[in-house]
């Protein structure tokens, strides 16, 4: 049985990882290890950030651990928000307020086409592996369901006809960016043992 630390802080994130684990794995987060610290997300890329958030909590404590950065890219808008979706709106993070910005830069476009990607990094036994998963779909005019998290509201996978917001954990795991990057994750480990 693995253990791995997964070096967020995002609850979400930490419930719909958790939702794909068997009995093989034991995913531990900064709260049960103990770590406090605000994990920075200072790069212009996933890859970079993710890198860099998962050597940040090697560094604390040389454990088996993973990140994962994610962004929301709409072809409208050359690939904006980006690495900046947590930030599209500004400083303060407000999922509602990048929604409405979001929104509003579209109000004028045809092409609706977004993808969502999630970059894990890995450093399993000192070495580092990176995993990606990408979601195609569109960008709704209005928000629609309840559920999730981020821009969940506003994003219909492609072949869903709802939002992530409408669906349950286990739905959106059929389509999720983050659902496919940790599967190639799980594969890789599954061949180390
Ligand atoms: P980060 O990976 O925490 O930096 O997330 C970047 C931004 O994308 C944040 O605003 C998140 O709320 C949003 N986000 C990340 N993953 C998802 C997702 O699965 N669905 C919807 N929004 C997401």
């Amino acid at each position: 049985m693995e253990t791995l630390i997964f070096a967020t802080n995002n609850t979400n994130k930490i419930k719909e990882i958790g939702s794909l684990l068997d009995d093989s794995f034991i995913i531990k987060t900064l709260q049960e290890v103990g770590i406090t610290i605000e994990i920075h997300e200072p790069h212009d890329t996933l890859e970079e950030n993710a890198i860099e958030k998962a050597k940040v909590i090697h560094d604390l404590t040389r454990e088996n651990c993973f990140a994962e950065d994610t962004g929301l890219a709409v072809w409208a808008l050359n690939g904006e928000p980006g690495v900046k979706s947590a930030r599209y709106a500004g400083d303060k993070r407000s999922s509602e307020d990048n929604i409405d910005t979001l929104l509003s830069k579209l109000s004028d476009k045809n092409d609706r086409s977004a993808s969502f990607k999630t970059i894990i990094c890995l450093i399993f036994n000192q070495k580092q592996i990176l995993f990606e998963g990408i979601c195609k779909g569109t960008i709704i005019a209005d928000r629609r369901g309840k559920n999730g998290f981020g821009y969940d509201s506003i994003f219909i996978p492609d072949g869903a006809g709802k939002t992530f917001a409408e669906m349950s954990l286990t739905e959106k795991n059929t389509f999720s960016h983050r659902k496919k990057a940790f599967e190639k994750l799980i594969s890789y480990l599954t061949v180390q043992d």
